[in-house]
């Protein structure tokens, strides 16, 4: 489904991303694996694709910081000669009532989930454009679409992403480019190990599937994003969250 293609998956040594990483490479994808400190883990994601016959890559910069980010994805494009799938995937929490939320935290949640995409998309931009061809896939979340008491900045940061992403899908329709969203629900990953048990079972509660959502359900919904299949779709908002935020 996704051979020959090039894709670029920040925060790929863990959680949702390595998933998705894995998961584009079972389908033919040559998957740069990028990560901020989980160096080991990124090298062990590269393996295990490897190992599956596939190929990969890992390479570090925070998506933070423009300039690394910039630097190493120019290298990136020089070395593969294009890339033609664009996951925004790496993001962070740092939660707390806007009362007692810091500034500093409000920033570093909107300077790694917001602005680490703008970045990423427009590093990118002219390289899609040259191509006549690209795939921007970015992670929302269901609380960027309901918002969620505790989470202001991560809330404002995803609901953010949707309107980065509904933007540039327009900018870039007419050049064969797509831009669309996925927003997970409650998804089993270190970001949701850190919940009480207490508050796991509240959002259990009211999740019209029951369940927990896994990697795989965000990561195959990416996939299908990124596939020819979905030529058709842009500027959309894909949840993959049991029906939690209809
Ligand atoms: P995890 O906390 O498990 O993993 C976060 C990932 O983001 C890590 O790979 C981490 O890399 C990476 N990351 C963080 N900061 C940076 C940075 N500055 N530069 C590059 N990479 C960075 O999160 P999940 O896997 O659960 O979440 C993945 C995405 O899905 C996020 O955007 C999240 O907001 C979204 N999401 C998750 C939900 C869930 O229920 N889990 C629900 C809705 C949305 P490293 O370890 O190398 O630092």
């Amino acid at each position: 489904m996704l051979k020959g293609k090039v894709a670029l998956v920040t925060g790929a040594g863990r959680g949702i991303g390595k998933q998705i990483a894995l998961t584009l490479a079972g389908y033919g994808a040559d998957v740069i694996v990028n990560y901020n400190g989980s160096k080991e883990k990124a090298e062990a994601v590269v393996a295990e694709i490897q190992e599956q016959g596939g190929k990969a890559k890992a390479v570090q910069f925070s998506v933070s910081d423009y300039e690394s980010t910039n630097a190493r994805i120019t290298e990136l494009i020089a070395e593969y000669g294009h890339i033609d799938i664009l996951v925004n995937n790496a993001g962070i929490t740092k939660d707390n009532l806007v009362m007692r939320m810091s500034e500093e935290d409000f920033n570093a949640v909107i300077d790694t989930n917001l602005k680490g995409t703008f970045h990423t998309i427009k590093i990118l931009y002219r390289q899609f454009l040259k191509q006549k061809a690209g795939r921007i896939i970015n992670l929302s979340s269901v609380t960027g679409l309901m918002g969620n008491g505790g989470q202001a900045n991560y809330a404002a940061s995803k609901a953010g992403v949707i309107g980065l992403t509904k933007t540039v899908a327009r900018e870039l329709a007419s050049r064969n480019i797509t831009a669309n969203a996925v927003a997970p629900g409650y998804i089993d990953t270190d970001m949701t190990h850190a919940m009480t048990e207490d508050a796991k079972a509240a959002t259990v509660g009211v999740i019209p599937l029951k369940r927990v959502g896994q990697a795989i359900d965000v990561a195959e919904a990416v996939a299908f994003l990124a596939s020819e299949k979905a030529s058709y779709i842009t500027g959309q908002v894909l949840s993959v969250d049991g029906g939690m935020g209809m």
